[in-house]
């Protein structure tokens, strides 16, 4: 018999940069639809799946406010750029036979729901896989912090963050080889010391409401399943 998970129910934070694959912009399907066959792979082992996706892979306000631009509108199509990655992840989810369904913080009925936590987590209770688009809905945050707070909303054991690496490090193992990779720190030590996991905001309300967080690499094919079996890679912050 396959080991009881090690969480009942996860969110899952990918930045959009991790959807672009080797591409310098946009979205490789064939990338989403390995996402999406590890997500599979998670409902297969009976844990409930919430994803927030992030839009660096199209667009960041501040790309806006550095050349001069409203800050504001930037964000707003900032979080239209979440969107946009959502539906690509639902639809990859779909082809492979999960059930699966957006919900936006910002209203836009024609392409999908909008957010509300009771009826996130009524989803959730039947086995559907909630991508929540649109960030928090507000401008001047990040997917970052909308994974916390979604984290939270739905009740989560764990907030999974998907990087380019396979957990935190001491130093960039990219230019230092002799950095090692720490199996545990505290949300205080990221905070204290400034590690770029997660923004600050994110690791705080993670901390306050005593929700682990998960570095892993999202680029390791089966990483997210064997972290879930107890077996794979990853630095965990916890209290
Ligand atoms: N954004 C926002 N409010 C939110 C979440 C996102 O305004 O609650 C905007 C912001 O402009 C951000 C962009 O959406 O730069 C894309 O999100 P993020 O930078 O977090 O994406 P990631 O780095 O994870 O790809």
């Amino acid at each position: 018999m396959s080991p009881k998970p090690a969480y009942r129910r996860v969110l899952l934070k990918a930045s959009g940069e991790a959807l672009m694959g080797d591409q310098g912009f946009g979205i490789d399907v064939s990338v989403v639809d390995r996402i999406a066959s590890d997500i599979r792979e998670a409902r297969q082992m009976g844990v409930e799946v919430g994803v927030v996706i992030g839009g660096g892979n199209i667009f960041r306000g501040v790309a806006v406010a550095s050349k001069g631009g409203d800050r504001v509108t930037g964000d707003h199509m900032g979080m239209l750029a979440t969107v946009i990655n959502s539906l690509a992840l639902r639809t990859s989810l779909v082809k492979i036979g999960v059930d699966a369904v957006v919900l936006s913080a910002i209203a836009m009925p024609e392409l999908c729901e909008s957010f509300s936590q009771r009826q996130a987590t009524a989803y959730m209770n039947q086995g559907k896989v909630v991508i929540f688009a649109g960030g928090t809905g507000n401008p001047f945050f990040t997917t970052d912090s909308a994974a916390a707070l979604r984290a939270a909303e739905i009740g989560a054991d764990a907030l999974f963050k998907g990087t380019q690496v396979d957990g935190v490090y001491t130093a960039d193992p990219k230019k230092d080889p002799s950095a090692t990779r720490y199996e545990r720190i505290t949300h205080s030590d990221v905070l204290r010391d400034g590690l770029s996991i997660m923004d600050a905001a994110a690791i705080a309300l993670a901390r306050e409401n005593h929700i682990p967080i998960i570095v892993y690499s999202i680029h390791e094919e089966g990483g997210f399943g064997a972290i879930l079996r107890g077996e794979g890679r990853c630095t965990v912050v916890s209290d």
